[in-house]
């Protein structure tokens, strides 16, 4: 069997393409992708020349499969399991992981040196799992297991956008019942933070966009208004100046903004420090919503099996993997929540 894989091979170049695909070593996994999500990030590396990533590099990071072999040292997961994968998972060995902070490691653990282009060179894969792929290998704790009921079109959502989206709520931010939010960008990461706001009790919820059907499709997730106003908690989830600005603006006496939007290299935005003195203002970032998949994947796979959470309703286009170009054309254009490749 070929297995394949959709390769930024230098700047602006991107292909699908035969890979090869290493044997796990001690204590990593190999996973046959079911599904993965077409995510903003993955459009940022290619627009930002490898976003750090070294050359050739295999794209995609919100994947949902079965694994097919295990590694000597393997005891948690078994052939067969249904994962998801996770780019933010704990080392358990730097000073952030030590000092009880996980969530917040800087040094995730990676599988280097299984993943090759056919020609031979090593494939560095996007943020340590590289989903646009037949095939991928990663470190065990970055496969966590996620009941096989939860579809895997669904279940890749919660890999990035889903976890990123709810926990910067949930986690980052920490909103309390009542709260009143408003999140800037309604995509596939806007609407799960409208989502965890809808968990964490919010008592109102608004929806920024320039996008009208964007403003629909929020509502329909459990935001209560589509026009701005005075928060507590606003998520900015497109990281420009204007909604940055934006952001800072909309916020209420001990308000928090939360940036959750890459912002293009060089971006910049104006504070008005007096206002941010005033207003006791908080300006958050958010890694991610600094999820932790051994502990947030099966959360949300409960929640969304529970009916709390809605990832059936983002899917809303599926593709094959030769579908990858489409697809970030479809994001790019706001045609879609989400569309899920099929590899
Ligand atoms: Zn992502
Ligand atoms: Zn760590």
């Amino acid at each position: 069997m070929v297995e394949r894989g959709v390769v930024l091979s230098a700047p602006g170049r991107v292909a699908l393409e035969e890979i090869r695909v290493e044997a796990p070593g001690q204590g990593e996994v190999l996973v046959r992708i079911e599904a993965t999500g077409v995510c903003h990030s993955d459009l940022h590396v290619i627009e930002e020349d490898g976003w750090g990533h070294a050359f050739p590099v295999l794209l995609g990071h919100e994947g949902a499969g079965t694994v097919e072999v295990v590694g000597d040292g393997v005891d948690e997961l078994a052939v067969g399991d249904r994962v998801v994968l996770g780019w933010k998972t704990a080392c358990g060995e730097c000073a952030t992981c030590l000092r009880g902070e996980p969530r917040r490691c800087t040094r995730p653990p990676a599988a280097p040196g299984r993943l090759f282009r056919a020609g031979g060179d090593e494939l560095t894969p996007l943020l340590r799992t590289g989903t646009f792929a037949t095939h991928t290998v990663v470190p065990q704790d970055a496969a966590v297991q996620v009941p096989r009921e939860l579809p895997a079109e669904q279940a890749c959502l919660i890999g990035c956008a889903v976890a990123t989206g709810v926990f910067s709520v949930l986690e980052t931010a920490k909103v309390w019942e009542g709260a009143r939010v408003a999140v800037i960008g309604c995509g596939a990461v806007g609407l799960s933070v409208i989502q965890g706001a809808r968990l964490a009790g919010a008592s109102e919820i608004r929806a920024i966009d320039l996008d009208e059907r964007k403003l629909t499709q929020a509502l329909r997730f459990g935001a209560t208004h589509t026009e701005p106003a005075r928060v507590d908690f606003v998520f900015d989830v497109v990281g420009r100046r204007a909604t940055f600005e934006q952001a800072l603006a909309m916020i209420g006496s001990n308000g928090t903004v939360v940036l959750i939007g890459l912002s293009p290299a060089g971006e910049r935005a104006e504070v008005d420090l007096p206002a941010l003195f005033g207003r006791r203002a908080r300006i958050l970032v958010s890694h991610g919503g600094d999820h932790l998949p051994q502990e947030d994947f099966p959360q949300l796979a409960r929640w969304a099996l529970d009916g709390k959470l809605d990832l059936a309703a983002m899917v809303t286009r599926t593709a094959p993997l030769e579908g990858w170009s489409d697809a970030l054309d479809a994001m790019q254009h706001g045609d879609v929540i989400r569309t899920v490749l099929a590899p």
